[in-house]
């Protein structure tokens, strides 16, 4: 397989026949890679939380890249990925206490839907649907069908955490174009691209690395856990 793209934490590799094969690496990083660390196993977990997830939002009607499962990553649709990140917003933390002063804890109910221009070296920008359609980024149809996949699939997420008792306080999605044309949910879903709280509002995902109060593995094989004995309930 040619490898066609490197990233923080994953490689994407042409399998040649419409595929791609993603391949989730132990590396993990946060503050624009400031920070970076390779714990063992963190991109196995990765992988399996992202797969389990997908899988999920598929079997419930949702547009995805994943095709199936491999070896220590999984088969995807190769897609032209759009330069624009959706942030939904369900309980306000991280940036959006920063820049608006909102308090931290307070319920986005509906959710808050916020845009980033995707781009490492100007730190992945909040932008409006002004910028994004004016420069080219995405059309207003595309932002709204961005706009209601991802709506809909933090409905979906949102009920499977609840039943596994815990709260998806906020998610990062990314979009691609497929060979057909078809719009489809892209790149991972895991605790690397979203908040997740306990009932006690212990944070299970990347804030642990971000603000170093835990080991990252366990806690994401705690939510492997948790995912798979809710997923066995149904
Ligand atoms: P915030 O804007 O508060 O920093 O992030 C909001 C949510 O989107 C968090 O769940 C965060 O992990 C995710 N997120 C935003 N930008 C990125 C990014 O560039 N990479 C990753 N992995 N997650 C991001």
């Amino acid at each position: 397989m040619r490898l066609l793209y490197e990233g923080k934490s994953k490689r994407i590799y042409d399998v040649g026949d419409g595929r791609v094969f993603v391949e989730f690496k132990d590396d993990i990083t946060a503050f624009n890679a400031e920070k970076k660390a390779s714990p063992e196993g963190k991109g196995r977990i990765t992988y399996e939380i992202s797969r389990l997830l997908f899988e999920y939002l598929k079997s419930r009607g949702i547009p995805t890249h994943y095709l199936e499962p491999g070896e220590g990553g999984f088969y995807a649709k190769r897609v032209r990925i759009l330069p624009v990140e959706l942030v939904v917003r369900n309980v306000a933390t991280g940036s959006i206490v920063k820049r608006l002063g909102v308090e931290k804890g307070r319920e986005f109910s509906p959710p808050l839907v916020e845009y980033f221009y995707k781009d490492d070296a100007l730190g992945d920008p909040l932008v409006c649907e002004g910028h994004i359609t004016y420069f080219g980024w995405a059309s207003r149809e595309e932002l709204e069908r961005m706009r209601d996949i991802a709506l809909r699939s933090t409905e979906l997420l949102k009920e499977l955490f609840s039943r596994a008792g815990l709260r998806l306080v906020d998610i990062k999605y990314e979009f691609g174009y497929d060979d057909e044309g078809n719009l489809l949910l892209a790149d991972e879903i895991s605790p690397d691209t979203c908040r997740i709280w306990d009932s006690e509002g212990r944070s299970l995902d990347k804030d642990v690395f971000r603000k170093g109060t835990g080991d990252v593995v366990k806690t994401y094989e705690e939510v492997l856990r948790r995912l798979r004995e809710a997923l066995s309930r149904e």
